[in-house]
């Protein structure tokens, strides 16, 4: 399996910051140095691309630091100039990503799923919103893909909610604890909600009988799997109780969805936030272990 990174995704943040900016550069390595995927560098992403997303005058804030004021509120990363470069190396991993998933069936990108991105504006960890602006590279292409976007990240996709409201061949589907951050949600698609602390028991519930019908009923070309890992019992911000084992269950269990039914998935990191920053790093790990069995399973199978 290929995936993407760069040493240009890790970025600067003042010491005791509560993002775990390790993880990128930590589960790279591990990655490789596992033999789980191929790992490449994607280079960075063109301005153009970026404005097909966003307006050109809060990416060109993100250059030079003069963030406008609802970012300067809420997105929650001060200013460096390494910010922007990994803004533009990691948007560009995704839309890497996302082509070679459509090529080879499955791919990662080993950082995005910044979900909480809008088009003028940064909130919640998150500069420019990857996974759109992959769609919208596609899309130039092939207008009529049929894109879906599984978000199972802790919190509601709200930037991704937004810059894809009214787009008949995309589907968000997000399922996250209702009284959490973001406190105002847009809607998407198919918005699944579980209580605060909510347990694998509830969890697992709602997935199951939520997300094989959706997939069932918009027959996507491409799936972007948002494996957000800060639904762990030991996350600060996720709000939730799953063990580490329930989250590679979760992760085998749309994996395996989406391979048996041959479409082809693109997997984006999402949030992390574990009050033990290399358990962030594991739990990002496992995604991309269970990812690769899978794949190499299935090669076996049509070898046989
Ligand atoms: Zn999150």
């Amino acid at each position: 399996m290929k995936c993407f990174s760069s040493d240009a995704y890790f970025a600067y943040l003042p010491e005791g910051h509560p993002f775990p900016m390790c993880k990128f550069p930590e589960s790279a390595s591990l990655i490789r140095d596992q033999g789980l995927a191929e790992v490449i560098d994607p280079g960075f992403i063109r301005l153009e691309e970026l404005y097909r997303a966003h307006a050109p005058e809060y990416v060109n804030s993100i250059r030079t630091g003069d963030y406008n004021e609802l970012t300067a509120q809420r997105l929650g990363l001060p200013w460096h100039p390494t910010i922007w470069r990994r803004s533009l190396s990691a948007t560009s991993g995704t839309v890497q990503a996302s082509r070679v998933a459509l090529e080879e069936g499955l791919s990662a990108n080993l950082a995005g799923g910044t979900h909480h991105a809008f088009y003028d504006r940064g909130e919640g960890y998150c500069v420019f919103n990857d996974v759109v602006v992959a769609t919208r590279a596609l899309h130039v292409e092939e207008p009529l893909l049929h894109v879906m976007v599984i978000d199972l990240d802790a919190h509601q996709g709200n930037g991704t909610a937004a810059l894809f409201a009214d787009q008949p061949h995309v589907f968000t589907y997000s399922l996250h604890v209702g009284k959490n951050y973001p406190s105002r949600k847009e809607p998407s698609s198919l918005d699944v909600e579980v209580s605060r602390y909510a347990k694998a028991c509830e969890y697992f519930e709602r997935l199951h009988e939520t997300l094989p019908r959706a997939i069932e009923l918009f027959e996507p070309d491409l799936i972007f799997y948002n494996a957000g890992v800060d639904v762990h019992e030991n996350d600060r911000f996720g709000q939730m109780k799953l063990s580490t084992e329930d989250i590679r269950l979760r992760d085998e269990y749309v994996l395996k969805m989406t391979h048996r039914l041959s479409i082809p998935t693109c997997i984006v990191y999402g949030g992390g936030y574990n009050r033990d920053p290399h358990v962030t790093t594991l739990l990002h790990v496992q995604t991309i272990r269970v990812a690769s069995q899978i794949e190499k399973q299935g090669k076996e199978t049509r070898i046989i």
